[in-house]
């Protein structure tokens, strides 16, 4: 399905960004498994793409970073050419009540979800402009859509991924590169398994399919609209959240 493409997935050494990176070795796309601290499980990305005969690399950049950012999507050219497929996941919570909220959580949580997303999209689409064609999937969350109390920088950014994806997939829809936002709504990840037990339990009966979702539900749709199949769609916000946000 995804035979001869080049992904870039930003914070794919776990969670959802590894099972994007797993599913679209498997579609045979070459895959650029970035990530921020955990070289160890990077690797360990990577070394599981290989042993299903596939092709990665793994990249250090931290995407809040614009300069790195520039960096790391010009070696991925030097280094292969061209980049088809653009998903970025990278993402972090900082969570607590609004008015006790520090400036520094506030900014962090948007300098990587909505920057990060900015930056990448900013050097990659450059390239996919010169080839007409490209796929972009940012990863926002049904916080950004519904509001979350607790996460207010985090809805934020994510709300603001929308807004970005929107305007992209308007800037580029003449030049055959489409851009969509996924919209999970609890997955099993690093990311809740953080939550207190009492603040989960409360979450599944927010949930019309009663339960949380897999990090495959999330890399399924995303290997999707990257797919030729998805060429008509641009500019949307798809949810996979067990039917949370209707
Ligand atoms: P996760 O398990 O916490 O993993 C986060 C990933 O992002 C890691 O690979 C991490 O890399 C990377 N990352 C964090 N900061 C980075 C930075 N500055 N530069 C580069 N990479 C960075 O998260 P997840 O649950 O898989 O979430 C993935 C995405 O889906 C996020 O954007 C999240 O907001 C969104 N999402 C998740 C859920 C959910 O329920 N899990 C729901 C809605 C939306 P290192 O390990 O190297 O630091």
């Amino acid at each position: 399905m995804l035979e001869g493409k080049v992904a870039v997935i930003t914070g794919a050494s776990r969670g959802i960004g590894r099972a994007v990176a797993l599913e679209m070795a498997r579609c045979h796309a070459t895959v650029i498994v970035n990530y921020n601290g955990s070289e160890e499980r990077a690797r360990g990305v990577q070394e599981e793409i290989e042993a299903l005969g596939g092709k990665a690399e793994i990249c250090q950049c931290d995407v809040s970073d614009f300069a790195a950012c520039g960096e790391f999507i010009q070696r991925v050219i030097q280094n292969y050419g061209r980049i088809d497929i653009l998903v970025n996941n990278a993402g972090i919570t900082r969570d607590g009540l609004l008015m006790k909220m520090s400036e520094e959580d506030f900014d962090r949580v948007l300098d990587t979800n909505l920057k990060g997303t900015f930056h990448c999209v900013r050097f990659a689409s450059r390239q996919m402009l010169k080839q007409r064609a490209g796929r972009i999937i940012n990863l926002s969350s049904v916080s950004g859509v519904m509001g979350n109390a607790g996460q207010a920088n985090y809805s934020a950014s994510k709300a603001g991924v929308i807004g970005l994806t929107k305007a992209a997939a308007r800037e580029l829809a003449s030049r055959h590169i489409t851009v969509n936002a996924i919209a999970p709504g609890f997955i099993e990840t690093d990311m809740t398994d953080a939550l207190a037990d009492s603040v989960k339990e409360e979450a599944v009966k927010q949930i019309p399919l009663g339960a949380f979702g897999k990090p495959e539900d999330v890399a399924h749709l995303a290997v999707f609209l990257a797919s030729e199949q998805a060429g008509y769609i641009t500019g949307q916000v798809i949810h996979v959240d067990g039917g949370m946000a209707m």
